[in-house]
């Protein structure tokens, strides 16, 4: 496994879990998009209209994060935070939302659950609110902490995950102290980082801020102020995450003024209690984008005898789409069925691919 964010990281879990002999290579475990993202297991917040194959694939990842959630508890006593109260859509002024009332549009016709609350409704629902227009109950629409969901996976996988940059060259996994690392298969789950050798993967520069509350809402509410998106995640030690932005940008990612003075205005406008709120924390990461913002999940073609298979460009859905992405890359690995939800996410969709083979692999894209 070339990569240990939450995806490499949950695919390294139940490769070991189907009996493999794994090895996890990253030079700082956890640390991409993961260390950023929010959590949301947004299977209704992020629908959009012509995008069902994604929200589908979304659903079925969604459906087993429960239980998920509660094996990796057990086995590496690390309580990982799951909520079940649900996500509120909300429309600060009526333009705001009528975009709100697009996107339900889409749950409707996929049978996801969902509740429309007026204003005095919504704000009976979160008294935490602002006067806002009106809302959107999503039941299902849950929420963990994938600081600690990487955190249990580090401590199941142990000793198998060495801490070092890796990279296929010409079919052949090479370790950045220039030795060749045998095996029999090798996927590549290196996030944003992965356009070096998956040239479909694009960097989408996104920030969240942590912040400590006296008194958080009581779920998630996904927003739009006056035109401006924000989301304000609650987890249970009283950290609340607010974010995100979302630019197209290639660069190291870093915070910037602009961006966090426009995330936390309308958060405060949201939430009128964030005002005496602690600033804890700023992060900047990439989130691996693709053109169709569907992962890339499947066997690509190798020049050598190891099997390379591709768990790149989540997006804006990586830890939702974890456990999934952790089953379908075992058949893939294994050569076993791939569950129908996924197939429309193979590499191939993009054409015939095959890694890069420049030379210039072991350069940080980012800098
Ligand atoms: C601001 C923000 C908010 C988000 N919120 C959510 C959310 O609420 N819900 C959700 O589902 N998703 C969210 N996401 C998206 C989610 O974080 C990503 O989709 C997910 O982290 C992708 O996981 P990954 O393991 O592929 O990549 P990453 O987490 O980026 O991990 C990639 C890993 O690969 C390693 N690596 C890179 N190159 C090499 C190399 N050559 N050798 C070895 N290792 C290498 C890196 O060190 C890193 O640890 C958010 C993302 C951002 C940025």
């Amino acid at each position: 496994m070339i990569g240990a964010g939450i995806v490499g990281l949950a695919c390294a879990e139940e490769l070991v879990r189907g009996g493999h002999d794994v090895r996890v290579l990253d030079p700082d475990p956890g640390g991409g998009a993961t260390r950023a993202a929010a959590g949301m297991l947004a299977l209704g917040g992020e629908a959009w209209h012509g995008e069902t194959d994604l929200l589908r694939l979304g659903v079925a990842s969604a459906r087993l994060w429960l239980e998920y959630a509660a094996r990796l508890q057990a086995a590496s006593g690390v309580n990982v935070d799951l909520r079940t109260e649900g996500t509120l859509l909300v429309g600060q002024d009526h333009d705001d939302l009528r975009q709100v009332r697009r996107t339900i549009e889409v749950l409707a016709t996929e049978g996801i659950a969902f509740r429309e609350l007026d204003r005095p409704g919504a704000r009976a629902d979160e008294p935490t609110l602002s006067r806002v227009a009106g809302a959107v109950l999503l039941p299902e629409d849950h929420n963990v902490n994938p600081r600690l969901v990487a955190e249990a996976l580090l401590r199941l996988l142990g000793d198998r995950v060495v801490r070092t940059r890796a990279t296929v060259l010409d079919g052949r996994v090479c370790l950045a102290e220039g030795t060749e690392f045998g095996c029999d298969a090798v996927v590549i789950a290196t996030g944003a980082q992965a356009r070096s050798l998956v040239p479909q993967v694009r960097p989408v520069r996104g920030e969240t801020i942590r912040l400590r509350v006296i008194d958080p809402p009581s779920r998630v509410l996904r927003a739009r102020v006056h035109g401006e998106t924000v989301y304000v995640v609650p987890r249970s030690d009283g950290e609340v995450v607010v974010g995100a932005t979302e630019e197209e940008h290639a660069e190291q990612p870093v915070a910037t003024l602009g961006t966090v003075v426009r995330l936390l205005h309308a958060a405060r406008t949201l939430v009128p209690g964030l005002e005496s709120a602690e600033i804890v924390e700023i992060t900047a990461r990439h989130r691996p984008g693709t053109p169709d913002n569907g992962p890339l999940l499947g066997v690509t073609h190798s020049p050598g005898p190891v099997r390379q298979v591709l768990a790149v460009g989540h997006y804006r859905g990586g830890v939702l789409l974890a456990p999934l992405t952790a089953q379908v890359i075992r058949a893939h690995v294994e050569g076993g069925d791939i569950p129908a939800v996924a197939r429309p996410f193979v590499p191939s969709r993009f054409g015939p691919h095959e890694i890069s083979t420049a030379a210039d692999h072991w350069k940080d894209p980012m800098s």
